[in-house]
């Protein structure tokens, strides 16, 4: 259940809107989300990624690159979430993993859904439509004290303490970071001497890790369009000299191998 984002008591949902027993009340736009963001939460007016790259990002993900992450992750959850369980997406880009997996897996299960940039969130509510999205901080997020079986961070940087506090016993987190080898013949166009990833999981005091593997596997991408979508969609393309990043320009395909690094942890009963 949604939480009040001034004071923290539950949100009744109504026709239109949320409303806490305070009333605070927060409009649900036409798409279906609710935004639970505070002013004083974001540090622009239009926080996280830019509508032209989410469009861009969606128009790729649709092209199945990352379509065997998405698969695992459904694996994961229907594996792992309790029938009648709450899981959140925790960062939910666009929505595209959050719709393979309400898809594909057979259980019923509450799906809540967050990210700071409005224009994913707003995607994300229009493709899944039993979901409940809000726009939010993954960093303090309006959702009760232990209220998640479990949830996923694709990508996203982690706050072990909210993971602690909103996470079940014996509930799950699910982190996807990128593996070794993650687009590595990409690097090798851009930077004059690339070097692997290190893989990273979480550091998360009250959690065990109990599973990891890598999801790893080549792709040719087949356009300048998906080759310049993929690079803008990594942490490298903004800490790169752009004269860099247009090396990419030169290619009409690339061969690369894409390479996930998924772990699971579990919290302690
Ligand atoms: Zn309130």
């Amino acid at each position: 259940m949604l939480r009040c984002p001034k004071c923290a008591r539950p949100l009744v949902k109504e026709e239109k809107r949320y409303v806490c027993e305070d009333g605070h009340s927060y409009d649900i736009a036409k798409e279906g989300y609710v935004n639970l963001i505070l002013a004083n939460q974001k540090h622009s007016r239009n926080p996280g990624d830019n509508d032209e790259s989410l469009a861009a990002r969606r128009i790729f993900l649709s092209k199945g690159y990352y379509q065997p992450l998405a698969r695992h992750l459904a694996s994961l959850v229907n594996e792992l979430v309790p029938e009648k369980g709450s899981f959140l997406d925790r960062g939910c880009g666009t929505g595209y993993y959050l719709n393979w997996i309400i898809n594909h897996v057979d259980k019923e299960i509450e799906y809540y859904a967050v990210d700071i940039a409005r224009k994913g969130v707003a995607m994300t509510a229009k493709s899944n439509k039993n979901a409940t999205c809000f726009v939010g901080s993954v960093f303090h997020l309006p959702l009760g004290d232990e209220s998640l079986d479990g949830l996923m961070s694709v990508f996203t940087p982690y706050s072990g303490e909210e993971f602690a506090r909103l996470i079940k016993p014996g509930g799950y987190v699910i982190a996807v970071n990128p593996g070794k080898d993650h687009l590595y013949q990409m690097k090798s166009i851009v930077y004059d001497s690339a070097y692997v990833n290190e893989e990273k999981g979480y550091d998360l005091p009250g959690f065990t890790l109990i599973r990891q593997e890598n999801i790893r596997y080549e792709k040719t991408l087949e356009t300048r369009e998906d080759i310049d979508t993929l690079w803008r969609m990594t942490p490298y393309y903004h800490t790169t000299y752009s004269g860099n990043n247009d090396r990419l320009k030169q290619y009409d395909s690339i061969d690369t191998v894409i390479d996930f690094l998924v772990s699971v942890y579990r919290k302690e009963q």
